[in-house]
């Protein structure tokens, strides 16, 4: 593939990512990224607004409305990358096109970069989005909305920021870099501190306190005692201790009173935070410590979700799909989590993730196949069309 055989949205959306990747934009200092695409939507028939995250960030939301009422269309990006990892071969904050034959033996031409493929193509797309949209309002019913998320890969300030502004929408793509599985559900997770309280006393007369630390380990050798939910899909997600920290920093001879655990439990459909305190709780009261134990949630904390792929938007978006890519749409459950979490079950927006083709998040030289960028915004402004056209008058 040369340039010349590229189409005129996909030179464009080429350019905003070349762009994209000059503008670091690792979680926490999203800002200057933001602002290229509030200016960027700024130019559009798009109004842009910024929500703030609380923490001198900010969310960018748009919307364009249609030529009657109707539902509303989101496209969603996370706006920030991780930080740059060992071992670039290029500049990660300077775009490199370069020509490379792929696994199968052919010539594929690649965009390297940090963000190159997560998820910095999916802004860029919707940004050409919707430059492509500008002067289309008579061809479409309701609302196209379009949100640019900091914190992804962090806590997903952004995304919460957005859900409690109160924006609400009837669908929404994802714009991650999910080409190859197109994912309809995940799995959350939850970390808590656990901490057992004991009773200090002298070291050499133990039987006089209860130790905290020893309280610990009885806790920690039940984990997996702890009946967990099974999901046909998502399995069984167990707790994981992730670090302990018992008795004082300095030597005393002295029983420890207290100890801490911090605990990671991913969540499966129909597990949250209640129900996995309270399973802690029944636990802990059958297990007979000496002293007392109590539980606090912390950050993250993600719900899991699961769309249902039979569902009127998901047969459209397969229809629109196969049109283009002939074939099905490769759905899958994920395995981590991302704003698809928040978005979907604490906004209940169904969500659909859905981008650009690319190898590489969070690793060094990550890339995206440039050619990607055409099909997936045919299949972006196709649907946009059918959900936001016939489709929504019959729905
Ligand atoms: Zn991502």
């Amino acid at each position: 593939m040369n340039q010349t055989a590229m189409t005129d949205p996909q030179k464009r959306a080429l350019e905003h990512l070349e762009n994209l990747i000059r503008i670091p934009s690792a979680s926490g200092n999203e800002n200057a990224l933001a602002d290229y695409c509030f200016d960027a939507l700024e130019k559009t028939d798009f109004t842009p607004r910024r929500i703030e995250t609380g923490d001198g960030r900010y969310t960018v939301y748009a919307e364009m409305q249609g030529a009657k009422k109707g539902k509303t269309l989101m496209f969603a990006g996370h706006i920030d990358t991780v930080p740059v990892v060992e071992g670039w071969e290029t500049d990660p904050f300077e775009p490199v096109r370069k020509e490379v034959k792929n696994e199968s033996g052919v010539m594929e031409e690649r965009l390297y970069g940090l963000g190159a493929n997560d998820m910095k193509p999916g802004v860029a797309l919707m940004l050409t989005l919707a430059e492509a949209l500008t002067g289309q309002s008579e061809k479409f019913s309701g609302v196209i909305s379009m949100a640019f998320l900091p914190d992804e890969e962090a806590y997903s300030v952004g995304a919460r920021a957005l859900i409690k502004s109160g924006v609400k929408a009837d669908f929404c793509i994802m714009a991650e870099p999910t080409y190859k599985y197109i994912y309809i559900g995940g799995p959350g997770k939850m970390l808590f501190s656990a901490r057992t309280h004991g009773k200090a006393a002298h070291g050499a007369r133990p039987q006089e306190g209860i130790n905290a630390i020893v309280e610990m380990g009885s806790f920690l050798a039940s984990l997996e005692n702890i009946p967990v939910q099974n999901d046909p899909e998502m399995g069984k997600q167990s707790f994981v201790p992730f670090r302990v920290k018992g008795g004082p920093d300095h030597y005393s001879l002295s029983i420890p009173e207290e100890c801490e655990c911090v605990v990671s439990k991913q969540l499966v459909p129909g597990e949250h935070r209640e129900s996995i305190f309270q399973a802690l709780e029944r636990h802990v009261s059958a297990l007979g410590l000496r002293g007392s134990m109590t539980f606090e949630i912390g950050q993250p904390y993600y719900l899991p979700y699961r769309e249902d792929e039979h569902s009127p938007a998901f047969k459209l978006f397969e229809t629109v799909y196969r049109q283009r890519l002939g074939r099905t749409p490769p759905y899958k459950i994920g395995s981590s989590v991302s704003d698809a979490n928040c978005l979907s079950a604490e906004a209940g927006i169904p969500v659909l993730t859905f981008g650009a083709d690319g190898y590489g998040s969070h690793q060094k030289n990550e890339y995206m196949k440039i050619e990607s960028l055409s099909y997936v915004f045919d299949i972006y402004m196709r649907f946009t069309f059918e959900f936001l056209g016939d489709f929504s008058a019959q729905a």
